[in-house]
């Protein structure tokens, strides 16, 4: 073996060393970590920010729930008169869906109609925050409800405090208010890099809704 060949031996098992040590650290920490998570309660999360991604992500947790045979509720505060692919999935899987009956839109003008649209979706909301044998509730773009005053904050605040302690939440959408994140236990913040719409793709059936 060549004087070279051996040399170049050395410095990569000396390179792999140094990578094991530094993964068995890394285990040992996320180990005490993992060792120390010892509290079991239902967790309030919030998915805002401006990038594509907070719906899907509410909906991949109703699927991962409903996979373990747990049951999970649906309030979706918009696009209600929209045909979306993961209602006609999970409906079929026994997961309760309520919608604005409005369908509402940014086009809406009509306060007084939506108020009351909300409000009434909102009631549904409540009642799945008040059963303990839901174990998720998503109340996807709800933020919204909140930022147009459609929904009292302090009534979701309150719901969401009074739920039954193991059942888990998700609120979905732009804006969240500031006494939603701060409540919450999880805030994921998807961020806009670029969208395919802004270069002029349509929305896509199966990916977008
Ligand atoms: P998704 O339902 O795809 O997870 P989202 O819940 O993060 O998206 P919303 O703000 O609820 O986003 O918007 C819903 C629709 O608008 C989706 O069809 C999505 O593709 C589109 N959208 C999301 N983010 C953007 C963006 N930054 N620019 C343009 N369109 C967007
Ligand atoms: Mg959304």
């Amino acid at each position: 073996m060549s004087q070279d060949k051996k040399l170049n031996e050395k410095e990569l098992s000396e390179k792999e060393q140094k990578h094991i040590a530094r993964q068995k650290k890394i285990k040992a920490e996320v180990d005490e970590r993992i060792a120390a998570a010892q509290t079991e309660k239902g967790v309030f999360q919030v998915i805002t920010g401006n990038g594509k991604g907070k719906s899907t992500s509410g909906f991949g947790t109703v699927a991962r729930c409903v996979g373990h045979d747990k049951k999970a509720a649906v309030v979706q505060f918009i696009k209600g008169g929209w045909e979306c692919g993961e209602r006609n999935l999970l409906e079929k899987a026994g997961v309760p869906f309520t919608h604005m009956e409005t369908g509402f839109t940014w086009e809406t003008q009509n306060r007084e109609s939506d108020t009351k649209a909300a409000q009434a979706a909102w009631q549904v909301a409540k009642q799945y925050l008040a059963d303990d044998t839901i174990d998720l509730v998503l109340l996807d773009e709800l933020t919204y409800m909140v930022t147009y005053d459609y929904v009292q904050l302090e009534d979701v605040l309150n719901a969401v405090k009074n739920r039954p302690p193991m059942q888990c939440v998700i609120i979905t959408g732009r804006a969240a208010h500031r006494e939603l994140t701060e409540l919450a236990d999880t805030v994921s913040e998807v961020k806009n890099i670029k969208h395919a719409f802004k270069a002029g793709v349509k929305a896509q059936k199966g990916f977008d809704y």
